[in-house]
């Protein structure tokens, strides 16, 4: 029940209506009993809308594309891992200040290790923005071998020179070597589903392939990497445990997970 004591919480981002962000943290909040609302904001200003979140108290928000590296300037605090990634997808007010965090980074390890054990491979990670980053940090973190593949040259240099990694052009994927191969570009999202980053020579039989979309479950990254013989994870996983480490840094609790996966895949299966 929303009354005067309802804690606000949200999602920022342009567009961000697609955002399944609302439907799994509402669900989490009535799972839990937690008077709290969690809502989309699509914004334009970002230095008005932090104002904005200042000023009415606004409990915590995920952030998403365009915002996650230019909101830190705004941010009083972030933590090491966010700082190192360059970029933060969950703030905190604590009492009126504003830390940053990175939630991407772990929701994807632990979406690859609840599949496959990382220890010693290889990955190849396709995109240098925002996610592809948080991933790359986090598996170099892990101790893995990084290659970055990315459209334009200078943004997947930048991150090679800050993970001490190699770069390969898109188009020379098939020639590369990896264990693991994970898409972190929005290609073959929705509405584009027929269309996938790489061509079908890249996958090799017994590789691990991970999409991180989750719109559709299955890419056509994913669905012509299984027909190669690699085994697949769509980005379902990584959306919800990253949206689980949201939840906890908000409230302190764990996370329900498994109402929040429910949620969202219910949600998803309607197509609405
Ligand atoms: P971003 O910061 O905008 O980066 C997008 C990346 O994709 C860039 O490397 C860009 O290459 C590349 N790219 C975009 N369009 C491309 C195209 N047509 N062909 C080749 N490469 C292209 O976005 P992001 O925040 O990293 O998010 C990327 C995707 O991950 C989005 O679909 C987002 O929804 C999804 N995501 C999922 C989760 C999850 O929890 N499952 C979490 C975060 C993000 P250039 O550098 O050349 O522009």
């Amino acid at each position: 029940m929303i009354d005067q004591y309802t804690e606000v919480y949200g999602v920022i981002g342009n567009p961000v209506r697609h955002s399944l962000g609302p439907v799994m943290h509402n669900a989490a909040f009535r799972e839990k009993g937690i008077n709290a609302v969690y809502l989309a904001f699509e914004i334009t200003d970002l230095k008005d809308c932090i104002k904005g979140v200042r000023s009415l108290g606004i409990k915590g928000l995920s952030v998403t594309i365009p915002f996650k590296s230019d909101i830190i300037p705004f941010l009083d605090d972030m933590d090491d891992l966010a700082e190192g990634i360059g970029a933060v997808n969950t703030v905190v007010n604590e009492k009126g200040r504003l830390k940053g965090h990175n939630t991407d980074a772990a929701g994807a390890l632990r979406a690859l290790e609840e599949k496959t054990d990382v220890s010693g491979k290889r990955a190849i990670i396709i995109g240098a923005g925002g996610a592809g980053r948080a991933i790359g940090f986090v598996l170099k973190q892990r101790g893995l071998e990084i290659v970055i593949a990315n459209r334009s040259v200078d943004r997947a240099m930048q991150l090679c020179r800050s993970l001490g990694c190699e770069f390969i052009q898109l188009d020379n994927l098939p020639d590369a070597h990896g264990d693991i191969l994970i898409n972190a570009t929005p290609v073959g999202m929705s509405p584009d589903m027929d269309i996938s980053p790489v061509s079908e020579k890249a996958f090799k039989e017994g590789m691990v392939v991970m999409d991180i979309i989750y719109n559709p479950f299955k890419t056509r990254f994913l669905a012509v990497a299984e027909t190669r013989g690699c085994m697949v994870i769509n980005g379902l996983p990584m959306f919800i445990y990253q949206g689980a480490e949201q939840f906890g840094l908000w409230t302190g609790l764990d996370a329900p997970i498994a109402v929040m996966n429910e949620a969202v895949k219910k949600r998803l299966a309607s197509g609405s």
